[in-house]
């Protein structure tokens, strides 16, 4: 088969021999790939010394029917500098990547989610502030993978929310007094938060005028958290950290 060009975010890299690397792959057009990069630790070469995760590249990539693609070229087109001068964006940027390689599937490319993905990176790299930056971004993953919660009623029987309805991932959103209890998963969380989600899932209000104040934040926080743990089975790693 002959080489596919796409840029590719580097989700993660293990060493496979002495000289070659295996990269976890975020890429634009063949959606999360596993490539092997033969010869990527050699100084000189097609990987000129090995890749970097959190960069991105242009590469080419061969898909085989079995085993691991076969990464042929990768020649480096962004790596966010910016993220290594505060140990917060650089948790924020791992936090990105980690949820950018659960949330998807092998050659199955999500190329809006790739853009945002990489806006993301763009304005942590540039000293926007991680916590809104990243609600940003997984609001928008809600949004453009299909996981949107509801948010405005009960997501169970229609019934108007109150003031602190249960936010149930499992039940797919918001719970009314009567219906929350049927989730023992579930965990209040205040109208205001879940309204701030589905506002920032639209995209549609620009950074500046973000503010998500110590409650709304804490609360999106938690609400973000539950709902990567219901459907990824696991706390995030990098989740830890923020
Ligand atoms: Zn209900």
């Amino acid at each position: 088969m002959a080489p596919v060009p796409t840029p590719a975010l580097v989700l993660a890299l293990y060493d496979y021999s002495n000289t070659s690397q295996i990269a976890v792959l975020f890429t634009r057009d063949l959606g999360k790939v596993r490539g092997l990069a033969k010869g990527a630790k050699r100084a000189t070469g097609a990987f000129q010394g090995g890749l970097e995760v959190g960069a991105v590249y242009d590469v080419q990539l061969i898909r085989k029917t079995e085993g691991l693609d076969l990464l042929t070229r990768a020649s480096m087109a962004e790596n966010f500098p910016g993220l290594r001068r505060s140990a917060a964006a650089l948790n924020a940027a791992f936090y990105v990547l980690e949820l950018a390689g659960e949330l998807t599937v092998e050659h199955d490319p999500q190329p809006a989610f790739w853009k945002v993905a990489l806006d993301t990176l763009r304005l942590l790299d540039r000293g926007a502030p991680g916590d809104i930056v990243l609600f940003r971004f997984e609001a928008a993953a809600l949004s453009l993978l299909g996981f949107m919660p509801r948010t405005e009623s009960c997501a169970l029987c229609g019934a108007k929310l109150p003031a602190r309805p249960a936010f149930s991932p499992r039940f797919g959103g918001a719970l009314c007094a009567a219906c929350g209890p049927r989730d023992p998963g579930a965990r209040p969380v205040s109208a205001g938060a879940l309204r701030m989600m589905a506002r920032l899932a639209e995209g549609a209000i620009p950074l500046e005028s973000l503010n998500v104040d110590g409650r709304i934040g804490r609360e999106l926080r938690a609400a973000f958290s539950l709902f990567w743990l219901n459907l990824l089975g696991r706390e995030l790693r990098s989740g830890r950290f923020l």
